[in-house]
């Protein structure tokens, strides 16, 4: 078989790079090794701010304005809803903060997300005395909906291999790459957290963050909008809610702990006081870069081999665009922004 590209990796990167080829009209394969949806997506939330500190995450807004058509014309693909907009309320913890959310809502992107009134709301069950900063134009992403439904389509084309990647497969010729009974002359590698097993792109500095997260049902709890406090809630209908999340940067098994359950009740039961059941789980790694950018570009050896990593804690938003970055690159030289560029780690390959 001969097809454009090889992608390596099927998570929200190697869905937006899959379909910026079909927009293209590339012909491609997908080869993913994940059975378990579990493990992918797992908050699905859009937000570019930094509620810590009320500022925009790096290159954020530019980011959203992209992502939010992208996942439309994909509900269009597939004729289904998978965009789900909510507001955010962050609970105020003192005067201080009440001021610094008025101050940060003047400032020029902000305006787009934060609604400078504080909001002071009673709602029964949820413990918030200095009031609520609230957000629009956020929400989520039914990202592991959106997978499923994507994996369906390209396997009934026969555009997809469940298999892990074996490395020592792959025949690296000057104008073309063999692996397998497949020749191409591109292939892109979007493993997100598993980046350390791949022995082109393990050079890297990904620092891995597990996070974990509960399923929860609050029975006398119906609103539908998100509440953030030391950890988010977030509405998934029907008194269902996401609890999260955790972050641990030694543990990378996708064993659920009982401190982390601990951990994240503690921080719930601050603000939530009411009645709840944990129903299920949620465990996830998130492929942090150590300056805390995406990672992409091409082997300083081997051209045709491409990465498209470092999605981090804000992969919804960060998918569509570093895809459609690395494409242009790919196919028409376009430079990458360099604070994304894998080559500021080329001192690293040796
Ligand atoms: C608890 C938690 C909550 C989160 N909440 C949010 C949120 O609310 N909003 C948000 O935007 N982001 C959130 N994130 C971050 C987001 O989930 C990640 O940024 C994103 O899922 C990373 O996508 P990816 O495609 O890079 O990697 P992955 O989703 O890990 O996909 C990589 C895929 O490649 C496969 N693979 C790897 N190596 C090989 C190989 N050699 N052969 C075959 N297949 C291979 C893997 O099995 C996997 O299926 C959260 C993360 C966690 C952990």
């Amino acid at each position: 078989m001969k097809v454009d590209y090889i992608v390596v990796g099927f998570g929200l990167a190697g869905m937006a790079f899959t379909e910026e080829l079909e927009r293209a009209n590339k012909s491609f394969v997908v080869i993913d090794d994940n059975p378990n949806r579990e493990t992918r997506v797992v908050g699905g939330m859009y937000n570019p701010i930094i509620l810590k500190r009320f500022t925009p995450a790096w290159k954020a807004h530019e980011m959203w304005r992209q992502a939010l058509p992208f996942y439309k014309e994909l509900e269009t693909k597939f004729k289904k809803k998978y965009i789900y907009p909510f507001e955010i309320r962050r609970i105020l913890q003192s005067v201080e903060e009440q001021n610094n959310w008025v101050v940060a809502s003047d400032k020029s992107v902000m305006t787009e997300y934060m609604i400078p009134q504080i909001i002071h709301e009673d709602i029964k069950g949820i413990k918030a005395p200095f009031g609520y900063g609230q957000l629009e134009n956020v929400g989520r992403i039914a990202g592991e909906q959106l997978l499923d439904d994507y994996k369906e389509r390209i396997k009934k084309n026969n555009q997809f291999i469940r298999e892990s990647f074996e490395y020592d497969r792959l025949i690296i010729e000057k104008d073309r790459l063999l692996y397998k009974d497949i020749e191409t002359s591109q292939l892109v590698f979007s493993e997100g957290s598993y980046l350390h097993k791949n022995p082109f792109f393990k050079y890297l500095p990904m620092r891995e963050a597990k996070g974990e997260m509960l399923l929860i049902e609050v029975p006398d709890l119906s609103i539908d909008f998100a509440v953030k406090s030391s950890v988010f809630m977030i509405p998934f209908g029907k008194h269902i809610f996401v609890v999260g999340a955790t972050y641990n940067w030694e543990d990378k098994s996708f064993t659920q702990t009982e401190k982390a359950k601990d951990e994240l009740e503690n921080k719930l039961k601050r603000f939530l006081q009411l009645p709840y059941k944990v129903i299920a789980y949620k465990i996830g790694i998130r492929p942090t870069i150590k300056d805390r950018r995406p990672l992409l570009g091409k082997h300083p050896k081997y051209p045709n081999l491409a990465v498209l990593n470092g999605l981090g804690t804000r992969g919804v938003i960060i998918a569509p665009f570093i895809a459609k970055e690395l494409f242009n690159h790919i196919e028409n030289d376009k430079p990458i922004y360099k604070e994304m560029d894998i080559k500021r780690f080329e001192n690293l390959y040796a």
